[in-house]
C-alpha cells in the first residue's frame, strides 16, 4: 500500500487524537478491566529486570505456576513503572522450552554435555578457583620507579568475575568483597560489555 505524505499526516493526526482521548480517560476503564481480569488470583512478586544495567523494577504476576502478567513497578524510582520493549518481553525467560534448568558440563575434549547436580558443580568451581589462585598468586611486585624496592600486591590475574544486571546492591557488595578477598582484580559487569 502506498502512503502519501498527506495520508501520513492524517494518520499521525488520528494517532495523536487517540492518544489524547486515552489520556483523558476514555479508554482507561477498559484497559484497567483487562488488566484486572488478567491478574485475578495471581501472586505478585517484585523483581529486577536482568537484561541491562538500568535495573528497572518489575512486577511479575504468577497464577498456577505460570507468568500471566509482567509490568513495570511504579514504586521503583529507577523506571517508575515504565519498561523498554526488551524488559517487557521478559516472560520469554520463564516460558521458553530452550531454557537450561540443569547444570550441564562438557569435559575438556568431549563433544557431549553431561547433566550434573549443583553440589558437584559448586565443588568443581571451588576446586578450580583454589587451584588457579594458588598457581597464579602474585604476593609482591617490583616498584616501577625504584626496581630495588617492591610492594605487596596480593592479587591474581588469572581469574575474572563477571556480574549480572539482576544482582542487587547487597549481592554486588558480597560478590565484590569475596572477589577482593581472593585477590581478583578483573571485576566486570555485563552492562559494560
Ligand atoms: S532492559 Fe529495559 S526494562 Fe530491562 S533494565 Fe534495561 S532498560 Fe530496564
Amino acid at each position: 500500500m502506498r502512503v502519501t505524505r498527506r495520508d501520513f499526516l492524517k494518520l499521525s493526526g488520528v494517532t495523536a487524537a487517540s492518544a489524547a482521548l486515552s489520556q483523558l480517560g476514555f479508554a482507561a476503564p477498559a484497559v484497567a478491566k483487562v488488566r484486572d481480569f488478567k491478574i485475578r488470583e495471581a501472586k505478585v512478586s517484585p523483581t529486577i529486570c536482568p537484561y541491562c544495567g538500568v535495573g528497572c523494577g518489575q512486577l511479575v504476576y504468577v497464577r498456577d505456576g505460570k507468568v500471566v502478567q509482567l509490568e513495570g513497578d511504579p514504586d521503583n524510582p529507577q523506571n517508575q513503572g515504565s519498561l523498554c520493549s526488551k524488559g517487557a518481553a521478559l516472560s520469554q525467560v520463564f516460558d521458553n522450552p530452550r531454557r537450561v534448568t540443569k547444570v550441564l558440563y562438557r569435559a575438556p575434549g568431549a563433544s557431549a554435555w553431561e547433566e550434573k547436580d549443583w553440589e558437584w558443580a559448586l565443588e568443581r568451581i571451588a576446586e578450580n578457583v583454589k587451584k588457579t589462585r594458588d598457581a597464579s598468586f602474585i604476593e609482591t611486585q617490583p616498584d616501577e620507579k625504584d626496581p630495588a624496592k617492591s610492594y605487596i600486591a596480593n592479587r591474581t590475574e588469572a581469574i575474572a568475575s563477571l556480574g549480572g544486571a539482576s544482582l542487587d546492591n547487597e549481592e554486588c557488595y558480597l560478590l565484590t568483597k569475596m572477589n577482593r578477598a581472593l585477590g581478583i582484580v578483573y571485576l566486570e559487569h555485563q552492562a559494560r560489555i
